[in-house]
């Protein structure tokens, strides 16, 4: 083939995934009583937290002992920190399996379990709940919301469930599909269900639901994503035990004359009154992970994420802020009226989402204790905000940066120029849109004074995507046959920087890294730290490790049967403290790259002191060889097989035979019949129940043809450039 064939071009085109490819290959004092709940719980007598009376005063209770695991981030400050010290610095060494729980599903894991009255509710992909004996992980029941499989590709970032929440006598999972569901704890039965995307579902837009809910005062908070596609973000609380909406509060403005409240008709200001087509696509902002609350305050802080499209002028041309993407808010969740905001990313121009993990903590600064929120957004500076007022403390940042200075005195950020391609080249964004630091919990450990941060950097460089227009296909845009809206094109020239992951240890006061771990690729776990001494965290990599957390020496270290992205968590049954972690690779990144040697379906592995359990072998990779001979083809067809791969297939994918493949199988690694029999699975629906995209009216039999030559000719291509020691 000639260097300007169309193969040629289009792994040009996708060079950044090639260098991707190969770098992988190789708490504080229980606060005043909040008001609220119904259960019986008293505060001086915390340790009877049943279920059925696991109100917001028993949540708050469990802060005394942390014996139980009963909301997502373990307390409503979402410290992931456990007083349990059982296990330690001293002892881990001796960690054995307790017990293992086999998940079924190979795609994405990212929840925490929670562990309330010996019962351990964590969730599977495809919002699958299931409830286990959590000193033996018998299963007890198990809650399927049956997501139609068929919805899978409306949600940008795998088919995952961050976990549930737990509200007297009852189980909370927001389901992908939207609907927010209701379970009875003891028996599994549907209490009730609720449309939170009533109104998008009518239109069509792609509204999904990932992130867990979280239970306050007799509601339930629970968010969304979409804003990869085109949708108005927002928050809503229903009443835990009828589901009846309490409130909503949207994070961008009406596109109408009337706004809903105050706040919005302040945000409104900052949005361009003509061209753009945020009004189209109702601006993004979505809330689709973190809240954390502060009782005393009476605050509820929600983590909103970026604008649609994501080119800044194509969604809201001459500037503008674009209230309230890319900040944290504050709400009273009595009513959902607006207290507060920051604004870390103003006019978001990079995918960076302020989504991130929250964690609310009490910090010695200025001679003082002072109650601060803490955010790592994907912007790659690490915030520390009034808890109180919102007022900017300080930010630094915790990576390398291309895109801006750093903070002014204000909490404004100072933008570097070419950080928005107004020149029309390619930028080479660091962090890219997969964040310094994206859904991965961080944790904070008030003994050491050190957050756990996953950092990490994924290669990507963008440029103005001059032809681009709201929800319009065309062959070559990145999936725009999916619904995706970014204004960009991606990888024209080749990124520079190399893919990162480490594990940073934070010092939140002097704003700066105490130690850090690095790792041999990016997408690694979210964290867990104890007052034993303890982090832990699980790796890209398919191990689970314990560090020191004053130093970060490594303690202990097990294989956990396939790459981890979920948070590890801990809690204590009949005098024993376990440490528990869902395992299943996943999520954006993850679909189509792996850097353990195969994806296997996800588990729970609980492990103790002493636990002698058998641990589950990683099954053996089975696609390993590049596909050879399957489709006869021409250079005309693979140049129009690229474009329509690239407009409908690659984030699933991945870029054939340069990509691994993830939890989502890469096409150059088939088996022959495969790529012949395309017809069956792209158009037919054999593959339906695994969550492939109908494609039936979209594409013709010859279009499939031409995307599996691009796939066959992507496999020779690689097998050539290996033959000939490249
Ligand atoms: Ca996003």
């Amino acid at each position: 083939m000639t260097a300007d064939s169309p193969v040629t071009s289009i792994v040009r085109l996708l060079a950044p995934s090639l260098a991707l490819a190969l770098t992988v290959a190789c708490t504080g004092a229980p606060p005043a009583d909040p008001g609220g709940g119904s259960g019986t719980t008293d505060p001086e007598q915390p340790a009877a937290n049943a279920i059925d009376s696991l109100d917001t005063k028993a949540i708050i209770a469990n802060d005394q002992t942390d014996a139980q695991w009963p909301s997502y981030g373990l307390n409503y400050h979402e410290t992931r920190f456990s007083q349990l010290d059982k296990i330690n610095a001293g002892n881990v060494g001796e960690l054995g399996l307790a017990w293992s729980y086999d998940l079924t599903s190979i795609r994405g894991v990212e929840a925490t379990p929670l562990v309330v009255d010996g019962v351990m509710y964590v969730t599977g992909s495809w919002s699958i709940v299931h409830a286990l004996d959590a000193k033996t992980g018998e299963k007890l029941w198990t809650y399927d919301p049956e997501v139609d499989r068929a919805y899978g590709f409306r949600g940008c970032c795998d088919v995952v469930n961050r976990g549930v929440a737990l509200y007297e006598g009852m189980v909370y999972v927001g389901a992908y599909d939207g609907y927010l569901h209701a379970i009875d704890a003891k028996t599994g039965k549907q209490a009730w269900k609720v449309d939170t995307i009533e109104q998008g579902r009518k239109e069509g837009r792609s509204y999904t639901i990932t992130g867990a809910p979280r239970a306050i005062k007799g509601k339930i908070m629970i968010g969304n994503g979409g804003a990869e596609y085109g949708v108005r973000g927002y928050v809503t609380a229903y009443d835990a035990k009828s589901g009846e909406q309490a409130w909503r509060f949207y994070t961008t403005p009406n596109p109408g004359e009337k706004q809903e409240n105050e706040a919005l008709e302040m945000a409104r200001k900052t949005w361009s009154d003509e061209g753009g087509t945020w009004k189209e696509s109702g601006g993004g902002g979505t809330v689709w992970d973190a809240m954390a609350y502060d009782p005393d305050l009476n605050l509820l802080y929600l983590g909103v994420g970026n604008g649609s499209p994501w080119h800044a002028e194509k969604r809201s041309p001459g500037g503008g802020d674009n209230l309230f993407l890319s900040s944290i808010v504050a709400v009273n969740p009595d009513n959902g009226e607006y207290a507060w905001h920051y604004q870390g990313t103003p006019h978001d121009n990079w995918d960076y989402t302020h989504t991130q993990h929250i964690i609310v903590a009490e910090l010695p600064l200025e001679g003082g204790t002072r109650k601060v929120v803490m955010q790592a957004p994907k912007n790659g500076f690490f915030y520390v905000l009034d808890a109180k007022t919102g007022e900017f403390i300080s930010a630094n940042n915790f990576v390398p940066v291309s895109w801006a200075e750093g903070y002014d005195e204000n909490g404004r950020v100072i933008e570097k120029p070419q950080a928005r391609q107004t020149d029309g080249k390619s930028y080479e964004t660091i962090p890219s849109a997969y964040g310094a630091h994206n859904w991965h919990p961080m944790s904070f450990n008030p003994n050491t004074g050190l957050v756990y941060l996953p950092a990490q950097h994924v290669p990507l460089t963008v440029t103005d995507d001059k032809n681009w227009e709201f929800n319009k296909s065309r062959p070559g845009v990145m999936m725009s046959g999916m619904g995706w809206n970014f204004g960009f094109g991606f990888n024209v020239e080749p990124p520079k920087a190399a893919a990162m992951g480490k594990l940073i240890a934070w010092d939140p006061v002097k704003q700066e890294e105490r130690w850090s771990v690095p790792y041999p690729a990016p997408w690694n776990a979210g964290t867990l730290t104890t007052a034993g001494n303890l982090v832990f965290q699980g790796t890209a990599h398919g191990t689970f490790i314990a560090y020191n957390a004053e130093t970060g020496d490594k303690l202990w270290e097990t294989p956990a049967t396939s790459g981890v992205v979920a948070a590890p968590m801990t809690y204590e049954l009949d005098g024993e403290q376990y440490i528990s972690l869902a395992v299943g690779w996943g999520g954006v990144f993850g679909e189509t790259i792996r850097a353990a040697p195969n994806v296997t379906p996800g588990k729970v592995l609980t492990f103790k002191v002493g636990g002698t359990a058998q641990m589950p072998e990683m099954v053996a990779a089975t696609r390993t060889e590049l596909v050879e001979g399957a489709i006869e083809y021409t250079e005309a067809d693979v140049g129009a097989g690229a474009g329509l791969y690239v407009e409908n297939c690659f984030f699933c994918h991945g870029l054939p035979a340069v990509h691994n493949g993830g939890n989502i199988p890469n096409l150059a690694y088939s088996k022959p019949d495969v790529l012949q029999n395309a017809k069956a699975w792209v158009l037919e629906g054999t593959a339906a129940d695994k969550g492939m995209p109908d494609f039936k009216g979209k594409l013709t039999e010859e279009d499939v043809q031409h995307m599996m030559a691009f796939v066959q000719a992507l496999a020779d291509q690689q097998r050539a450039a290996q033959a000939g020691g490249e």
